[in-house]
């Protein structure tokens, strides 16, 4: 057999969320590993895509995304972000926003320009920016706090950084950005010259009122600001593989045709789908907060009997919890012991940091239904 293999890939395995997706299956346990958000997609969405299919609208769409979505997007955008960008150059249609996040590595940096990462980060930021051959480095968060702190911030800043990635709301933490750190990102940034990824996929997971804020809706970083955006979570469509972006002209033009080169397009009748999404009333997102936000409740509160502190998250749907009292060597034996008594995967805290500190924390997702939730809560309130 040929001796091949890329270099940069060599120490990237499977992700351990995937692993534990795996190991849940083989038990038939309750899986709040993965992001998978397995509630239904709102009819809307459904109807018009069936519809889309129906009428055989099967070919490529342009490598940019249906003009009729752009249009919808840049509406929204201005309205709940803030954000004011021209649909003709400066917002793409992607294959969610892993493929908006990858396109723009691969067209904006070359091997050894470096990124910054707050840590706990999303392993997909990592893994993406290795398999580039980036150079990383983190900015470590107090767990509990999680907030940005300028001195720390510069700390991580080498001469060879050429970006920042910013997730808001966060995953894992939960992490909700404040103007005041915001302010933060955009006097370094623009002092330093760099590139601003703002990763906001769960921007409508938001808990007790907290505004959701986007950092390229900030005057000094609209025009270094690489605002990834998805439908994934929005409208539990996961496996639909949609999102989009927001990029200066000048970077879009790359990045579009980066895109263009791994994927094409994104799945035709699906945009014309979506696009019904962007009509739906606001009662949808108060219903999909008030929803998220009772789930968070219950199983925070379950967590906490069982005597595995949580990190309550200010948005998105994970929670970060403190495995430390059931005693396991590392993270890994930690969540492995949680499955084996209880039936329930979580994802080792080591999957979202690189220093020690990870091996103290397991990850749930508690976007599940509420029959297998409160099963949950219940199994990891019997003990272990
Ligand atoms: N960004 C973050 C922070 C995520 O947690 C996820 C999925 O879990 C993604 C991006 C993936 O998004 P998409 O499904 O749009 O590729």
């Amino acid at each position: 057999m040929p001796k091949v293999g890329n270099l940069h890939i060599e120490n990237l395995f499977q992700s351990d969320i995937r692993a534990m997706t795996g190991e849940c299956n083989k038990v038939g346990g309750i899986n709040m590993a993965q992001g998978i958000c397995d509630l239904p997609t709102p009819p809307e969405v459904l109807k018009a895509t069936k519809n889309a299919i129906d009428q055989d609208l099967s070919v490529y769409a342009p490598a940019e995304g249906l003009t009729s979505l752009r249009q919808a997007i840049a509406g929204k955008l201005e309205q709940y972000n803030k954000i004011k960008a021209d649909p003709e150059t400066e917002i793409s249609v992607t294959m969610g926003g892993t493929g908006a996040f990858a396109a723009s590595l691969m067209s904006l940096f070359n091997a050894g320009d470096g990124l910054v990462l707050f840590e706990p980060f999303y392993g997909y930021h990592l893994n993406e920016a290795l398999l580039c051959g980036l150079k990383v480095d983190f900015v470590p968060m107090s767990p509990g706090s999680f907030e940005i702190k300028e001195e720390a911030l510069r700390a991580a800043i080498q001469p060879y950084t050429k970006a920042i990635v910013l997730c808001t709301p966060g995953n894992p933490s939960g992490h909700m950005l404040t103007q005041k750190e915001i302010d933060v990102v955009a006097k370094i940034a623009k002092e330093k010259d760099l590139v601003v990824f703002s990763d906001e996929i769960y921007e409508y997971f938001t808990y007790q009122g907290r505004e959701h804020l986007s950092p390229g809706a900030h005057p000094d970083l609209a025009d270094r600001t690489i605002t990834v955006m998805g439908l994934s979570k929005t409208f539990s469509i996961t496996g639909w593989r949609l999102g989009y972006m927001v990029a200066p002209a000048e970077w879009m033009q790359k990045i579009r045709v980066v895109h263009d080169l791994l994927y094409i397009c994104a799945p035709t009748p699906l945009q014309h789908g979506v696009v019904e999404g962007f009509s739906l009333p606001q009662t949808y997102y108060d219903e999909l907060r008030e929803e998220f936000f009772e789930k968070r409740e219950l199983f925070c509160g379950a967590l906490k009997e069982a005597g595995l502190e949580p990190m309550v998250p200010e948005g998105a749907y994970y929670v970060l919890s403190d495995v430390s009292p059931l005693g396991c060597q590392n993270s890994k034996e930690a969540a492995m012991k949680i499955l084996e008594k209880t039936g329930v995967a979580s994802v080792p805290g080591r999957a979202f940091f690189q220093s020690p500190e990870g091996e103290k924390y397991v990850r749930f997702c508690f976007a599940v239904e509420d029959e297998p939730l409160k099963e949950a809560c219940r199994r990891l309130k019997g003990g272990f």
